[in-house]
């Protein structure tokens, strides 16, 4: 296939055909398509958008671009959920072992950070000697032994969203309806599950601003999902200010922790049993049960062991990842805390290093804000609103030019 006519052709508004889009998705996996075509076609794509027959396209190519995971019959039912992306949200961390308690499978295959929001992936490898790039047959090994596995995409799963993925991240192409679309649904269709739930975030830190959009992205992910024959329902949350109280890979893992031990933040827990509870066959009391007797833990601890972390390590994160700068922001006079904005703070944990400019970027899973006020609560001055975790001062400063416009106090 002439490639500079078929990006012509997305430019220009008309539609792709299946067999073509396979055919790119197979050069571009198989590296023949450069990534300068791919962005090119990206970009295209963000701007005219795409048909329902060409996202089922793309999400079926992309799924095919690596095996499928196969389930040996009479398994448990295969469960997950995927959110679309927003700050400090480390649901996966908790909701993942947590399933897994109820006796269902829970093959979770994840992201990395991507524009402003975090990646699962990253945060786990913030746990030393986590491994996220379990084969096929190790991953179907560890769910028939603990009943989950929290992997990335990799060379045998979904290659072509860990390709797309990267690039989408670093070249401003990240909040296109169809490409969210086709790359969730391309790594949950490879999970080959029995039922699935999205959490579909809307507000200034999620791809979709506005509820009526987070609304279109919802019914096109239920709409693959259902065609696919998985059954498929989806929440749509707020994102305007972050989950929980912290923002950055450590830190996340830090307060995951708090929460499989009983200890998590009252909006984090809320939102992994409303998601839990669409998939799990159990009441949400014995899933909250789980969370706080100790049960959704050692599940963690088992995960943990089973892909080379030491869950001792995830209990003692901040000691491992300990960034030498910390700030406080602090507010500047007494009222009810009316801001939190979720975007700034997901620029300033860029900013710190905690995400990616360019896709070779090493992350720095010590730096990003913890203590992050919720909105409603009543201040005093001098009170910190946040702390910041900083590697140097440069980038501290950078990133409490991006703080001082998240809070409001009235
Ligand atoms: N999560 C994904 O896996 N892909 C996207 O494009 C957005 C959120």
């Amino acid at each position: 296939m002439h490639i500079p006519t078929f990006i012509e052709k997305k430019r220009d508004g008309h539609e792709l055909s299946a067999g073509e889009i396979a055919e790119f998705i197979r050069g571009y996996t198989a590296g023949d398509v450069p990534d300068y075509q791919a962005a090119a076609w990206a970009m295209a794509v963000y701007f005219k958008g795409m048909t329902a027959a060409e996202t089922g396209a793309l999400t079926r190519a992309m799924m095919h671009s690596g095996a499928v995971l196969k389930h040996p019959p009479g398994s448990p039912p295969k469960v997950d959920k995927h959110s679309t992306g927003g700050i400090g949200d480390k649901v996966s961390l908790i909701l993942a072992p947590l399933l897994a308690c109820a006796d269902l499978w829970v093959p979770m295959i994840s992201g990395r950070g991507l524009g402003i929001t975090g990646g699962t992936l990253d945060k786990l490898e913030s746990i030393p000697g986590f491994r996220v790039g379990l084969s096929e047959a190790e991953t179907s090994a560890q769910l028939a032994r603990i009943g989950v596995a929290m992997i990335g995409q990799t060379a045998d799963l979904c290659p072509a969203d860990k390709k797309l993925y990267a690039l989408r991240d670093v070249t401003a192409t990240v909040p296109s309806i169809p490409l969210i679309v086709a790359s969730i649904m391309s790594k949950k269709l490879a999970e080959s599950l029995d039922r699935l739930v999205l959490d579909v975030k809307f507000g200034s830190g999620a791809f979709m601003r506005t509820r009526a959009d987070a609304e279109t992205l919802s019914a096109a992910l239920c709409s693959v999902g259902k065609e696919c024959g998985v059954q498929t329902e989806s929440l749509l949350t707020p994102m305007d200010e972050p989950l929980g109280h912290t923002a950055g890979n450590a830190l996340e893992v830090w307060e995951s922790v708090e929460t499989l031990q009983g200890r998590g933040p009252r909006d984090l827990v809320e939102l992994t049993l409303n998601l839990a509870e669409k998939v799990a066959d159990v009441p949400r009391t014995q899933l909250a049960s789980w969370l706080e007797d100790g049960t959704a833990w050692r599940k963690w601890v088992q995960l943990v062991e089973a892909q080379g972390g030491r869950a001792s390590d995830t209990e003692r994160i901040l000691e491992i990842h300990r960034a030498p700068l910390e700030k406080d922001l602090c507010a500047d006079r007494s009222g009810r805390l009316v801001k939190m904005d979720a975007e700034s703070i997901g620029r300033a944990c860029i900013a710190l290093g905690g995400g990616r400019a360019k896709a070779s970027d090493r992350i720095d899973f010590a730096v990003g804000v913890s203590g992050v006020m919720k909105v409603g609560t009543a201040v005093h001055a001098g009170d910190p609103l946040l702390r910041i975790h900083a590697r140097d001062a440069e980038r501290l400063v950078v990133a409490l030019d991006s703080l001082q416009k998240a809070t409001a106090i009235a």
